[in-house]
């Protein structure tokens, strides 16, 4: 097979988009999509600083490496959560720094052990949230003090089209209306304290996004967090990927019907803010959830 932009022997199929690309061509793809997707839904002004939320995983660190690359003011930011099984935590640093180095960009990091001399296994159990609930609260709560902290007025996360769409899926299986009505690829920031959230990588799937790192020759952290719990959500990854060996193209045409007709039916309430009166940071009620959740910790 040759690859439709140059004629080159192809490396990469993409059956959903009906072509195939040389890697060169696949990696000028990649960002010219990309580029579109930050356009469609006015993510990121130009010149604007940007701060990508980096895990040591395939999807943040293409994301970094995809901004960089497109000439965005993006530096990095890595949680330290703490997992020490077989240091993970340490191992997925390593990457993210391996990325800065090459990169010639800056790496924030913050360590929760030393924020608040907790860590992710220590949280396990505290509260009725299961360990992934308090560990996305946590790296929520810390990506915005970050941002807010560094001047930047835009962060960036590696969730892909996998993600969003199981999600979606998700909240669609359980008419769960509040989550639905959140479901973007953008979320607002509100006042100085609250930091636009946005999702670049949305429309490539888990698959494009590591044939990306793969040629970009990024070094990722492999296995999963050894923290991870409960199968569900790989369940509805599970069955979209069935659909889509079957009808490529499903998972973006379910994802995207939705932002494009769907959304509007669940308007995204705007509750008032206020300040937590522990931390400052915004938040609907008295205590932020993050202040609530440590002082059971
Ligand atoms: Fe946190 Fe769960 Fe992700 Fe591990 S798998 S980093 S515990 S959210
Ligand atoms: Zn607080």
């Amino acid at each position: 097979m040759k690859c439709r932009s140059c004629g080159k022997p192809a490396q990469v199929e993409l059956p959903q988009h009906n072509r195939a690309l040389c890697a060169s061509c696949y990696l000028a793809w990649v960002a010219e999509y990309t580029g579109r997707t930050i356009k469609r839904f006015r993510m990121i002004a130009p010149g604007e600083r940007v701060l990508v939320a980096v895990s040591g995983g395939k999807d943040s660190l293409s994301l970094w490496s995809l901004l960089a690359e497109m000439g965005y003011r993006a530096d990095g930011l890595y949680i330290d959560l703490g997992i020490d099984h077989d240091g993970y935590s340490a191992r997925s640093l390593k990457r993210a720094q391996a990325l800065a180095g090459s990169l010639g960009r800056e790496l924030l990091v913050v360590s929760l052990e030393e924020e608040t001399g907790l860590t992710i296994p220590r949280l396990r159990g505290k509260g009725a949230r299961t360990i992934c609930s308090t560990c996305g609260l946590v790296k929520r709560y810390y990506m915005n003090l970050a941002a807010y902290r560094g001047g930047y007025s835009c962060l960036a996360t590696g969730h892909n089209l996998d993600d969003e769409a199981s999600s979606l899926f998700s909240n669609v299986l359980n008419w769960d209306e509040r989550y639905l009505s959140r479901q973007s690829p953008v979320s607002p920031g509100r006042g100085e304290k609250l930091i636009r959230r946005v999702k670049p990588l949305v429309h490539l799937t888990e698959k494009e996004v590591a044939q990306y790192a793969f040629l970009r020759g990024i070094d990722w952290i492999m296995e999963e967090c050894p923290q991870v719990e409960g199968s569900t959500f790989h369940q509805y990854k599970d069955a979209l990927n069935r659909l889509e060996l079957h009808s490529p193209g499903t998972k973006r045409r379910f994802y995207d019907g939705y932002l494009r007709t769907g959304r509007k039916h669940f308007p995204a309430e705007e509750p008032p803010l206020r300040e937590c009166g522990v931390c400052g940071m915004p938040t609907t009620l008295d205590t932020c959830s993050f202040c609530r959740l440590m002082a059971r910790g």
